[in-house]
């Protein structure tokens, strides 16, 4: 089987940044004697967590876990302000891993004078950073717009939302009369990768994207290899690739921005040795 990569894919420069900044941190942790916490997933990849764990790092889930004085890092989607002053209140040294698009968003809000919707879904990591950065509502389909007064509101966009979804609810918004000021908080990084998958996807019989469920950049990315009407696989680690993959003489082969280049060519090298 010939496998066609695309121009980019994998680790973008936000998850990259991130993980040194962890490891950086855990390093200065240990030289000092001190535990390291992460406040959540650094990204959405048990492999990247699993390295870091046995690196030293301790995964808290909230601000009354980290029970030491130490360093605690801030995952790459960000933490709610209430959060991050609770941390420093508790006179840990905050090592501030958000990724720049999510701290761009966050200001955003704090700055906006208009009321303010966030366009994501309900529960994810960025998504609570961003609800926690100011007043504002969250809007998750076209259906919750019916629930919005007319008006003019500033918004912000989860940064792996679905870019078919975002379309529905503006064109909705436009029917109600409500006027949704899309400020910026596009990731390249996520489009990027969308952009250079589909270019690939002409020239090859079927498409796979390697990287983990939880993460929805690689669960985007996917999606967006199913909708070209060619199959899609999504590869979560080598020991899961679907038998008809290898029925297939040409595969176009991606990697969402959470994926770490060792699974990466785990599953490329496999792929290849049973082609
Ligand atoms: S995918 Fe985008 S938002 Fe997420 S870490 Fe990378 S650059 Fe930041």
């Amino acid at each position: 089987m010939e496998i066609i990569l695309p121009s980019v894919y994998g680790f973008c420069r936000g998850v990259r940044d991130a993980i040194n900044k962890a490891e950086a941190a855990i390093f200065r942790a240990k030289a000092e004697n001190l535990p390291c916490y992460i406040y959540g997933d650094i990204v959405h990849s048990s492999n990247v967590m699993e390295s870091l764990k046995a690196k030293g790092i301790i995964k808290i889930e909230r601000v009354e876990d980290a029970v030491s004085p130490g360093y605690v890092v801030i995952r790459a989607h960000g933490i709610t302000d209430k959060d991050r002053f609770s941390l420093a209140e508790k006179g840990l040294v905050i090592v501030d891993a958000t990724c720049p698009v999510v701290l761009r968003s966050q200001r955003l809000i704090r700055s906006s004078g208009k009321p303010f919707l966030i366009i994501g879904k309900a529960g994810h990591s960025e998504v609570v950073a961003l609800l926690g950065s100011g007043k504002a509502t969250l809007i998750e389909s076209e259906e919750d717009l019916s629930q919005l007064p007319k008006g003019s509101y500033d918004a912000v966009v989860q940064t792996t939302f679905s870019l078919s979804s975002l379309s529905g609810i503006l064109a909705r918004s436009l029917e109600l009369g409500i006027e949704v000021n899309l400020l910026n908080s596009v990731c390249n990084a996520s489009i990027e990768r969308r952009k250079a998958f589909l270019e690939i996807a002409d020239s090859v019989e079927a498409l796979a994207v390697a990287g983990e469920r939880i993460s929805k950049n690689t669960t985007e990315l996917w999606e967006c290899g199913k909708k070209t009407g060619k199959p899609c696989f999504l590869i979560p680690s080598p020991d899961e690739i679907p038998p008809e993959i290898y029925s297939f003489r040409s595969l176009g082969l991606t990697a969402g921005a959470s994926c770490p280049d060792t699974l990466f060519n785990n599953i490329k090298r496999r792929l290849e040795s049973n082609a």
